[in-house]
């Protein structure tokens, strides 16, 4: 850790907290995740499957973990910096974000979960904390932490990701998969549109009836999985009618609307993957960004975009 020095705390979340650092000997900046959990071998550290998945994963919308460091049984990760997350941009920001601002990043978030989707990862906590941004560029952050360090009880104020947990989460579905990002991806859709979270749950319970104030109560037409999964835990889900997406997100366009009415299928089943929505009509605007620096990477990945139409 000598080789850096350490400028000051950008985020505290979770499981870490964050510091923006420099390099000393190249002079790059950087994002210091310093590890609330203690780390007694190095073994442990580098065996986290999170660790080698990150190490791996190899994209421009994806935020890149440089280094670890175990130094006296912390544990840091050294990333590439950010400017900042979406959620102090949307909280930041007085005025609401343009539908064109919205597709550009959405268009960069999709191609990422499409990058880890086909490999076989999976987010999980997807959350407009967990979405880094500087300038045009967006990154997804935090990825796959969550699965292994799961175990240490969360704790801070935002850390909401209820909001934006799938309602197959909720019910405690032994077996999921990445449609729980696609849900999580159509409540921040909505909320970036809205600058209101979609489904804001004071508790788990709440959260379900928020859902189905909006979608409707689900039946064996919409989610008969979920059905069966909520007389496994005897659950009741309350009896609502659906509402139109318009009334709660107004300023979205029909095709953007369309989308995130498709990603927040009950039926995780039903809900697109990250290829399909990249062909959805809302990105069929000429007005996509990734930077051209980025298209080529000397390590040789190429993407222009990377998976759409694989
Ligand atoms: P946790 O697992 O504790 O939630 P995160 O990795 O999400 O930790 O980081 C917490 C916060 O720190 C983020 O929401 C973000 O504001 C900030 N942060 C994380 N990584 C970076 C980065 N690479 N560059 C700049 N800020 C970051
Ligand atoms: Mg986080």
């Amino acid at each position: 850790m000598q080789r850096y020095n350490i400028i000051t705390e950008v985020g505290d979340g979770t499981f870490g907290s964050v510091w923006r650092a420099i390099n000393k000997e190249s002079g790059e900046v950087v994002a210091i995740k310093k590890m609330k959990k203690k780390y007694f071998s190095w073994e442990e550290c580098i065996n986290l499957r999170e660790v080698k998945s990150l190490r791996r994963m190899n994209h421009p919308n994806i935020v890149k973990l440089k280094e670890v460091i175990r130094e006296n049984d912390t544990l840091f990760f050294v990333f590439e910096y950010m400017e900042c997350n979406l959620y102090q941009l949307m909280k930041s920001k007085g005025k609401p974000f343009s539908e064109s601002e919205i597709r550009n990043w959405c268009f960069q978030v999709f191609q990422a979960l499409s990058h880890m989707h086909q490999r076989g990862y999976f987010h999980r906590d997807l959350k407009p904390e967990n979405l880094l941004v500087t300038k045009e560029l967006i990154k997804v952050a935090d990825f796959g932490l969550a699965r292994e360090i799961i175990s240490e009880p969360p704790y801070t104020e935002y850390v909401s990701t209820r909001w934006y947990r799938a309602p197959e989460v909720l019910l405690q579905a032994s077996v999921y998969s990445s449609a729980v990002d696609m849900w999580a991806m159509g409540a921040i859709i909505a909320e970036l549109f809205s600058h209101r979270p979609l489904f804001p749950g004071s508790s788990e319970a709440d959260e379900i009836y928020k859902i189905c104030s909006i979608l409707g109560t689900p039946n064996q037409h919409t989610w008969a999985g979920g059905l069966q999964l909520a007389a496994s835990i005897n659950f009741q889900f309350p009896q609502s009618g659906s509402i139109n997406l318009s009334e709660v997100v107004p300023t979205a366009s029909e095709d953007a609307l369309n989308l995130i009415s498709w990603l927040c299928s009950w039926d995780p089943r039903k809900r697109p993957t990250a290829v399909e929505v990249l062909q959805h009509p809302f990105f069929q605007q000429p007005c996509f960004y990734v930077p051209p620096s980025l298209r080529f990477r000397s390590t040789g990945y190429a993407t222009t975009p990377p998976s759409v139409g694989a």
